[in-house]
């Protein structure tokens, strides 16, 4: 049974903090990590560090939650268990559970959160999006430029992701001729409409990420027939977990830690409900008579 200190330190080697952007607050949150009597067993992992995650991580007898999101990326003046956050914090301290992140450092690691991503499609990737300039490999980087095996038609690419993702209300929009066949496709895990420059010079068919907006997108649209595709936030990030649970399996086989890794099934997307008019603009795509 490996100390936890032993275990944050894998982590550490997998996902690197100081190869976070300098916004961003990741590594160990809370844990008693200078305790060499802390012990882990399970690991869970999650996108993010909300009280449902904290309570099943309890329940599963965890001694350290691995969660993409940060639970304070900007300071705080309080932990007080009556703030959400402070209770995260107080539930975890409580029992014993330490609280590591790895987000932006996991986002452009290799493999990183958009290799999941595009692994859950069965999309090949050929390359970084963004490569990070310090990879003399070119492997690390944001996002990913992908291809499929065979083409595939916007809709059948969009009805790919609703089944492979974890089902949210949102489900998938797509935007453009649902029967454009895609064979390339860039990917970002996450808030991707930042990258739309390029996207575009890369020349792909298709751009599967979350949370675009409006006007890039709109935009996006009106300067080159790229496809949209836009899944949930949390949906796009969750393969991460059982990519980031493997590599940590890997560690404990080379070790002998017999660590126990599990992911977590629920679904912590804000977004609850979707209501779809009976004018729905999509089902008019067969050429249906309004
Ligand atoms: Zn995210």
């Amino acid at each position: 049974m490996p100390a936890l200190s032993d275990v944050l330190t894998a982590l550490d080697t997998l996902w690197p903090r100081e190869r976070a952007e300098q916004w961003d607050a990741v590594g160990t949150v809370c844990g008693d990590v200078a305790n060499p009597d802390a012990r882990v067993t399970r690991v869970l992992f999650a996108v993010d560090p909300v009280q449902e995650i904290a309570e099943e991580a309890v329940e599963l007898g965890a001694e350290l939650l691995v969660t993409h999101h940060p639970l304070y990326l900007r300071g705080t003046t309080t932990v007080a268990a009556d703030t959400f956050k402070g209770r995260v914090v107080h539930t975890l301290i409580r029992n014993g559970i330490a609280l590591h992140v790895a987000h932006t450092n996991a986002d452009t690691a290799d493999p990183g959160v958009s290799d999941a991503l595009a692994g859950a499609l069965g999309l090949r990737v050929l390359r970084p999006l963004v490569p990070d300039a310090t990879d003399p490999e070119g492997r690390r980087g944001l996002g990913r430029v992908c291809e499929l095996d065979r083409p595939v038609r916007l809709s059948e690419l969009a009805r790919l992701a609703a089944d492979r993702l974890p089902a949210t209300a949102q489900g998938i929009r797509a935007a453009g001729d649902p029967d454009r066949p895609i064979r390339t496709v860039a990917v970002c895990g996450g808030s991707g409409d930042s990258l739309f420059d390029q996207v575009r010079a890369a020349g792909v068919d298709a751009y599967l990420t979350a949370d675009l907006r409006h006007h890039p997108a709109s935009e996006a649209r009106a300067q080159t027939p790229l496809a949209l595709l836009d899944a949930a936030h949390f949906a796009t990030e969750w393969p991460w977990c059982e990519q980031a649970a493997a590599e940590l399996d890997a560690v404990s086989d080379r070790n002998g830690w017999g660590l126990r890794t599990h992911v977590s099934r629920t679904v912590t997307d804000p977004w609850t409900a979707h209501a779809a008019s009976a004018h729905d603009p999509s089902a008019h795509t067969t050429g249906a008579p309004n």
